[in-house]
């Protein structure tokens, strides 16, 4: 590849810049004043911490943190941990403007924040997870509080994490307080349904989308990338529903049969072997392979840059539902949309998880506990009516859905701010 192609390349791939760039076209349509898009577009707060961890054979090493503020406008920043080698600070501000997007799409009282740890937390043990969790939380402990700022499970994190983040924010404030963060253990102020909410919430906006496009659920077929959290369940539910999920993708390659995989069979395979591959009854297939496989529903649910310039026109599917963030580029975009793709923005697509994230802070904060059939319920309700919003929005001015749900959100932001005028 030439320099002047890598380069171009490379900027495409900057998950900063790919959210820039959906937030100038929204803007423009929307004729924001440049004031209000300098303030929108720049972060509110960002913090990068160092953090001495000693290791199990008594040795200290340093990991690099992030949390980033984007906006605080609407509510209280609102968004994951990811604990990953590669994280930057670039793409944690972009997931942070995401989540105050994404907030806003679905209208629930939080702005958009977002952290991460460089780390791999497949070689670290458990002790030395926890106390990086524990400095971690000490050392952007000014950040955080149920009024501030609100962390949740995000790539490698998980329900356990978010006790040990919970628990180190209370020794230090003296009193438990379990609405700092979400996604926490059920017997520690969790909320129900919210382990399989992102992946729910991906069954609802798809069903939505085969509703309006006319196409019935049973001659649906289903590719998934990425069997983590929010893959697994959305494969599982969307199974489930009666849809045909025929292939699933994960970083060893994937697996593929025309009749319909048996998503619980192959939960319980890879947990014995420790690979989705080699599935009975299944062919093993190359992972590029199964993701340009023919097909009406292509959930991306792992992590960005999976659609790009590189291989956009190759996919086959009608819909595209984004269960991950940032899975397609900006500049894939436009070749989706001249395939005439559905694409379900991951703005919308993955908002179940936040959605059912505020159910938890609401519950918490209420100290009364709701039923699984009441959040899942309610989770429907929001979903259902943010597609509709996003897609009428689309229709009605004659933009792609993803543009039309930034258009959506960014007034909804501007709109707070301007209420709320320019403290001076
Ligand atoms: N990490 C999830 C996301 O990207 C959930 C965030 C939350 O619940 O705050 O939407």
């Amino acid at each position: 590849m030439i320099a002047a192609e890598s380069r171009s390349l490379e900027r495409e791939l900057n998950p900063w810049l790919a959210a820039e760039a959906r937030f100038d076209e929204a803007a423009a349509r929307l004729k924001l004043d440049d004031g209000m898009q300098k303030v929108l577009r720049s972060p509110t707060r960002e913090l990068t911490v160092y953090l001495p961890v000693q290791l199990d054979d008594g040795r200290l090493e340093v990991f690099t943190g992030f949390r980033v503020q984007h906006s605080i406008a609407r509510g209280p920043g609102k968004g994951g941990v990811r604990y990953a080698p590669d994280v930057t600070l670039d793409e944690v501000r972009a997931l942070a403007a995401w989540m105050t997007w994404k907030c806003a799409v679905v209208n629930i009282p939080f702005g958009g924040a977002k952290g991460g740890v460089v780390c791999d937390p497949a070689v670290l043990s458990e002790g030395e997870l926890e106390r990086l969790t524990r400095r971690y939380t000490a050392e952007i402990l000014e950040f955080l509080g149920p009024e501030s700022d609100v962390p949740a499970p995000d790539i490698n994190t998980n329900a356990q994490i978010m006790a040990w983040i919970m628990d180190t924010y209370s020794m230090h404030k003296r009193h438990t307080e379990t609405a700092v963060v979400t996604g926490k253990p059920l017997d520690l102020g969790g909320s129900l349904g919210r382990q399989e909410a992102t992946g729910r919430g991906c069954l609802i906006v798809t069903l939505e989308a085969l509703r309006k496009l006319g196409m019935d659920i049973e001659n649906t077929t289903v590719v998934v990338q990425g069997f983590g959290n929010v893959g697994g369940t959305a494969a599982r539910l969307m199974a489930r529903a009666g849809m045909r999920v025929i292939a699933v993708i994960e970083i060893d390659g994937a697996v593929y049969s025309p009749h319909g995989l048996d998503i619980d069979a192959l939960m319980k395979h890879r947990e014995e072997t420790g690979s989705i591959l080699g599935f009975p009854g299944a062919e093993n297939l190359d992972r590029d392979e199964a993701l340009f496989l023919d097909c009406h529903v292509l959930v991306p649910a792992a992590k960005e840059n999976v659609i790009t310039s590189l291989n956009a026109h190759k996919i086959r599917a009608r819909i595209i539902c984004e269960g991950a963030n940032g899975p397609t580029t900006a500049v894939a975009d436009q070749i989706l949309a001249d395939k005439r793709i559905f694409v379900i923005p991951d703005i919308l697509a993955n908002a179940g998880g936040v959605t059912v994230s505020y159910f938890e802070w609401v519950q918490n904060r209420q100290g009364f506990y709701w039923n699984e059939q009441l959040v899942n319920g309610r989770l429907e309700e929001i979903m259902v009516k943010s597609f509709r919003d996003v897609v009428g929005y689309a229709d009605r001015h004659g933009v792609d859905n993803r543009i039309a749900a930034y258009m959506l959100a960014l007034d909804r932001v501007a709109f707070a701010l301007k209420l709320r005028g320019i403290y001076a």
